[in-house]
């Protein structure tokens, strides 16, 4: 088990060598495959742009350019975790307390975005989640739900949650309905192509 962290004190502490261990030789995984292109160079990452800070440690609203890629990652983001081949030899901890917890596994968003605050503290107990608070985790979740294809039931909870929701969710929400809108205008017009198609090619069976 690794913990990252930083300790800041005033003692004169030893120097360590400098590190000079490279292990990524020519390996660029995760510069590829980070979704929003927040690393940019080995060893150089714009937190502003990461995915993890953006949906955990950001307080305020999620950059309009980055919604979209955020896809249905609602908490944190960890792609360059998984694609990097040093992981394939970590092992899985004893550790009861970071092993998936039961009611957060597998989750539709939908459901997630219906739990009320009190819920959504109960849910999190003990899980770094619950620092984010329900209104993060609510500006999340909208964003999240305005990347997933069309559906009548996310519209229908995006709009039901709007009417007692933050300013920042609500702008989120406003963002999510307009995705929503845009995806059920194109499978419409997608839908009206496929029947004049029909109706042109195949008069008999339209
Ligand atoms: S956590 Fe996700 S967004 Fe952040 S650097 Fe890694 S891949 Fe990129
Ligand atoms: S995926 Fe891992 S090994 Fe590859 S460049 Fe990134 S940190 Fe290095």
């Amino acid at each position: 088990m690794v913990f990252l962290g930083e300790l800041f004190v005033d003692l004169p502490l030893p120097i360590d060598a400098e590190n000079t261990f490279e292990g990524c030789g020519k390996c660029v995984a995760c510069i590829t495959l980070c979704p929003t292109g927040a690393i940019l160079e080995p060893y150089v990452v714009d937190a502003r742009k990461c995915i993890s800070y953006l949906t955990i440690e950001h307080q305020g609203s999620i950059p309009e350019q980055y919604r979209a890629l955020l896809g249905n990652r609602v908490y944190g983001c960890d792609d360059c975790q998984l694609v990097c081949p040093w992981n394939r030899y970590g092992q899985i901890t004893d550790e009861q307390d970071f092993h998936p917890r039961t009611q957060l596994k597998d989750k539709d968003l939908l459901e997630l975005f219906a739990w009320d605050e009190a819920t959504f503290l109960k849910n999190t107990e003990g899980s770094p989640i619950r620092r984010i608070g329900h209104e993060r985790w609510l500006r999340n979740l909208a964003v999240g739900l305005g990347n997933a294809q069309f559906s009548p039931a996310i519209i229908y909870a995006l709009e039901n949650k709007s009417s007692e929701c933050s300013e920042l969710v609500l702008e989120h929400i406003q963002w999510a309905l307009a995705q929503q809108n845009d995806k059920q205008r194109v499978k419409l017009r997608k839908t009206q192509r496929l029947i004049r198609i029909i109706e042109k090619g195949l008069p008999r069976d339209a």
